[in-house]
């Protein structure tokens, strides 16, 4: 049997000088390939018309460029928003949404397919994990919707499937392709992650001198409670978990947000917001409430428009940099992974689990 062909869109720039040097290229090959690839978005050697065709045709024996494809795209008739549903290589679907604001287009993406983190509230950790994603898949879901929107994407947020704190390696490798100035180069400042609190990983992500913003789940204003919702928290303590945050604004000069879905009688009580005040106060951050999108599969309900606001109110009353996250898209399936639980449970008889070829 055949080797498989490398995916070459996974390649940093130094990656890609390097492998055309073992074949034989000139560096100035290396670096029109990786224009094609990463600025035109080219998503077949065909279209690199100022290479030769021998050198076309030797790519394509030794490399390919693997699909990302769109299998579903969603338009929202209430705010400009979309969502897509694409096609992995194996068969596996991944979901990302364009939010068109009048600062830029912002791409959310996802990191892996399914996700092992469990967080109660959830949809894209029903199925559990079922495979991480690489750099190339990730790249891939931005390249897509620029090319089929055909506007610049300018912001990124990793907030879709999966949890990047746990896709590490591949999370980094697509932080630093993505705003490098070879190719699509998304300032750093216009990119944020959002992680349930993996400590270590967190830590590591302080010390890689990335100007990123980091995001981290809070969704509970104690140790216990957050235990109830996130079980992460089993792992990792809410006093390790701030500790980590403070070590990535100290480090990176980067405010954390901090990111608290709001459930209607599970964590919006007075208790919370005295809580949640003593929490953050006296740290430089910005908290974002998220009234909680109810998914079928659990029994959580999102508190009334007037009850959030209130909640937002006491905080603010309280010297807390607050905000709630405005709904996008609500005519269309859910972000969080309502959209590829809709059609992976759509494929009659064929469980979650299937769809992986590893
Ligand atoms: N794994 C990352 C990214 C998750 S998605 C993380 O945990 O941060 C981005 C945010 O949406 C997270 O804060 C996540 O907890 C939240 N979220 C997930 N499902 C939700 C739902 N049904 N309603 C509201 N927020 C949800």
């Amino acid at each position: 049997m055949a080797a498989e062909r490398k995916d070459i869109r996974s390649y940093n720039y130094e990656e890609l000088l390097k492998e055309m040097q073992d074949i034989g290229e000139k560096p100035f090959r290396a670096k029109q390939i990786y224009e094609w690839l990463h600025v035109k978005l080219a998503d077949s050697f065909d279209e690199m018309t100022n290479l030769s065709k021998a050198l076309r045709e030797k790519l394509s024996v030794n490399y390919e460029i693997r699909k990302v494809s769109m299998l579903e795209r969603q338009i929202s008739a209430v705010d400009p928003t979309e969502k897509f549903l694409f096609e992995l290589k194996d068969g596996n679907v991944v979901e990302s949404v364009l939010m068109k604001y009048n600062y830029g287009n912002s791409v959310c993406i996802s990191s892996q397919v399914g996700c092992r983190m469990g967080c109660r509230f959830c949809a894209s950790t029903i199925g559990g994990l079922v495979r991480n994603l690489t750099i190339s898949e990730m790249l891939g879901q931005v390249y897509q919707i620029q090319k089929i929107c055909g506007e610049r994407v300018s912001n990124i947020v990793v907030m879709g499937t999966g949890e990047p704190m746990d896709n590490y390696e591949s999370f980094l490798g697509f932080i630093h392709m993505i705003s490098d100035e070879h190719g699509l180069h998304i300032s750093q400042r216009n990119i944020t992650a959002s992680t349930c609190g993996i400590v270590p990983n967190m830590l590591r992500l302080a010390e890689e001198g990335l100007q990123i913003t980091l995001a981290l789940s809070l969704h509970g204003s104690s140790q216990e409670k957050r235990k109830k919702l996130m079980p992460v928290a089993n792992k990792y303590d809410l006093s390790e978990v701030l500790a980590a945050c403070d070590t990535y604004f100290e480090k990176t000069g980067r405010r954390i947000t901090f990111e608290y879905s709001l459930v209607q009688g599970v964590n919006d009580t007075q208790e919370d917001v005295q809580e949640l005040t003593a929490i953050l106060k006296h740290r430089n951050c910005h908290l974002n409430l998220i009234p909680v999108n109810p998914i079928k599969e659990r029994d959580f309900q999102k508190p009334s428009r007037k009850n959030a606001l209130e909640f937002k109110n006491k905080l603010e009353k309280n010297g807390i940099n607050v905000t709630i996250r405005r709904e996008r898209g609500s005519d269309i399936d859910g972000a969080c992974g309502q959209l590829r639980r809709r059609y992976v449970t759509a494929r009659k008889g064929e469980p979650d689990e299937s769809l992986c070829n590893d």
